[in-house]
């Protein structure tokens, strides 16, 4: 799975498949019910850290699925192969505003409703109608509503049971000229804080309400701190980096690490952003 992961961590899946349409996800989930093989649903690996032991099972990555449209004037469905990039790169020709938020984020379309992923500038909450899942219970499809979904702060109640298909986005008018200012405001900001080089999978932690992960990690004196090729990052303490051939148990030491002494220090109960799958 390191091949399939922004961190370049992973033991290997036993099968992994990108469904190149819906049909052929239908396909794949049928035949894994019938045959009682356990499924994992990823998309572009940006959020992952996958144990040294691997994943059992199917991996059904949707990064293949890739279709996006313009149905109505601010109306736009996209897939969740579909990258982040990708999309805002789109609307943007399309002079259509809400998604400038994502300038720098990256992943999938999948992944960032799974996530909620956001920035300061706003988050997929903002701007999702409904999203459209494929149940891996039953092979079913499922439309939920933004209320349906419960986004919250780096998360959202779409089930680990189901694989998100595609998604309705409503933006509004915007010149070209002023989204490509603000995107390109977000990326000079984020080019500025964010540590460059190593592989990483971004913010380890979600931020505690009215403080920030990587100045309660920073202040236990975790900075630069390595555990084999992982290390938390001297440039920001909420980026744990892949120096090379980490494995996910060294990462999950430095998570350890954060989480107890930012406990014992602050009092705090730092929560993992990043999603873990598979095995030790
Ligand atoms: C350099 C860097 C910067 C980052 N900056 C930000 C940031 O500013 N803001 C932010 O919010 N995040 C940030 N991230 C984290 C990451 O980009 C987001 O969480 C992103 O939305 C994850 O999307 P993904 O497709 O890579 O999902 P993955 O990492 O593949 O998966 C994340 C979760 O979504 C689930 N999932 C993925 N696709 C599907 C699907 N089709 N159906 C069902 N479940 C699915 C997975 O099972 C997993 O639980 C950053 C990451 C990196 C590497």
């Amino acid at each position: 799975m390191r091949r399939h992961t922004t961190l370049k961590i992973g033991g290997p899946a036993d099968a992994y498949i990108e469904a190149r349409d819906t049909n052929m996800l239908v396909a794949i989930v049928q035949w894994c019910l019938a045959e009682g093989i356990p499924m994992t649903t990823v998309g572009g690996g940006s959020n992952l850290l996958v144990r040294d032991g691997g994943i059992r099972g199917v991996v059904i990555a949707t990064r293949a699925l890739r279709n996006l449209e313009r149905v109505r004037d601010n109306v736009v469905v996209v897939d969740a192969g579909v990258s982040t990039g990708k999309l805002l790169s789109s609307v943007t020709k399309w002079e259509l505003g809400g998604l400038e938020f994502l300038g720098g984020v990256p992943g999938s379309v999948g992944g960032g409703l799974v996530m909620n992923a956001g920035t300061y500038l706003g988050e997929f909450k903002d701007v999702t109608t409904s999203v459209r899942s494929l149940r891996l219970t039953d092979g079913e499809t499922v439309t939920r509503t933004n209320e349906e979904c419960k986004f919250v702060y780096r998360g959202s109640a779409l089930p680990v049971d189901e694989v998100v298909l595609s998604a309705t986005l409503t933006l509004w008018p915007r010149p070209l000229a002023e989204i490509k200012e603000v995107v390109a405001g977000l990326r000079a900001r984020r080019k500025e804080r964010e540590p460059k080089g190593a592989n990483n999978a971004g913010s380890v932690f979600k931020n505690p309400e009215g403080d920030y992960a990587g100045r309660l990690i920073e202040s236990v004196g975790l900075k630069g701190t390595r555990v084999g090729a992982a290390e938390c990052s001297p440039a920001h303490a909420n980026w744990f980096v892949n120096h090379g051939d980490a494995k996910a148990a060294d990462m999950l030491a430095l998570v350890a690490e954060a989480k107890a002494k930012v406990l014992a220090e602050h009092g705090v109960e730092l929560v993992l952003e990043w999603k873990c799958i598979g095995e030790d």
